[in-house]
């Protein structure tokens, strides 16, 4: 039988480079060896965001960059966290299960409160939990994870480990499959790409907007004028080369080291490979973009898919847990 891997991403609206290298790609690659479940973590990014305006308009972006970039609604599940409730009420009973001092200690955890000290909310603590009921609840056995989530997973494997010894065999214990997923710096070349910084390259920019972009890239600092030789092992141009014109990378680099290559034609070179790429992405994302209707029903056929799993299993546990079950729903 295929294992089922569940994740969530927050509705971090229009997608980046990478976004895509470190976490679509992988979606996408995921759907061909496993029942795949996507989910568009919308409760979880409540507790880190100041306002809420965005957050319907943020889902339906990263969606369609999902769509587009292959993340396949008939392999897949994918669907929008709060459209199936049952995941709320499995993290209330999980939270019960899960002591204080196991979620204090959670590295992130205390990241965040140095990142929004005004704004450390309740939730904020529960992540982890809320985490484990949306993997719980899908039954996932397989949640792929950089080396940064492992705890996260750790934690979540506790939990059910402490559930089941008191409450018999009822959840599915989650392995993490361990990705390597590659972290793509941004256009200064020093900190990741992230959207908050403003350094990177959204996936649905038009032509010119990415190659004024990659044009503005930091390359090899040690490489001063024209005629030095670059050190392409340590340009974050070269890193994206190497991604996007993977059959010209071995020529660039050694042109490179040879200073035969100025740092604005390899720049210049990258945007056109990057628009190349991006070519056959923008135009599905236009047609689905054309077609929210379309989008929001793959949203809602997605719930729905999900809600099959998740209620059964929810009453599954509920009695595991000896709550009176509801007549009205037996
Ligand atoms: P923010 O500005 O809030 O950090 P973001 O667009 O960088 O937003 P995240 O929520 O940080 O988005 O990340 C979403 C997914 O993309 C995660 O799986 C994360 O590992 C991956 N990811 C984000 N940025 C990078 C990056 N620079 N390199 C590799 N993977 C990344
Ligand atoms: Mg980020």
């Amino acid at each position: 039988m295929k294992g089922r891997v569940f994740s969530g991403a927050r509705p971090t609206g229009r997608q980046h480079l990478g976004n895509y290298l470190g976490a679509v790609q992988n979606y996408v690659a995921l759907q061909e060896g496993y029942e795949t479940i996507y989910c568009v973590v919308d409760l979880h990014a409540l507790t880190t965001l100041t306002g809420t305006e965005l957050l319907v308009q943020n889902t339906f972006d990263m969606v369609l960059d999902w769509l587009a970039a292959g993340m396949d609604p008939k392999r897949s599940i994918i669907f929008v966290q709060s459209h199936v409730p049952a995941v709320s009420e499995l993290h209330v009973i999980l939270s019960m299960m899960t002591p204080m001092s196991w979620l204090t200690r959670v590295t992130t955890f205390k990241e965040k409160v140095q990142q929004q000290p005004e704004n450390v909310n309740y939730l904020l603590l529960g992540y982890p939990v809320l985490m484990t009921a949306d993997i719980t609840l899908y039954k996932a056995d397989t949640v792929p994870v950089g080396e940064d989530q492992l705890p996260h997973l750790e934690l979540a494997r506790e939990v059910v480990r402490r559930f089941n010894n008191r409450f018999g065999p009822v959840l599915v214990e989650p392995q993490a499959k361990l990705t390597e997923f590659p972290r793509v710096l941004g256009l200064d070349g020093v900190q990741k790409m992230s959207k908050s910084l403003d350094n990177h390259i959204e996936l649905a920019a038009d032509p010119e907007t990415t190659s004024k972009r990659v044009m503005q890239m930091v390359t090899d600092v040690s490489r001063v004028y024209r005629r030095d030789p670059g050190h392409p092992e340590v340009c974050n141009v070269f890193s994206l080369h190497k991604q996007f014109s993977p059959d010209e990378a071995e020529a660039i680099a050694a042109d490179c080291r040879a200073a035969a290559l100025g740092c604005v034609e390899c720049k210049r070179r990258l945007a056109a490979s990057l628009n190349a790429w991006l070519a056959p992405f923008r135009e599905r994302r236009a047609r689905f973009e054309a077609d929210p209707d379309y989008v929001w029903d793959v949203l809602a056929d997605g719930a729905k898919r999900a809600a099959a799993i998740a209620y059964p299993n929810l009453e599954e546990i509920k009695r595991a847990v000896g709550l009176p079950v509801s007549r009205v729903l037996a």
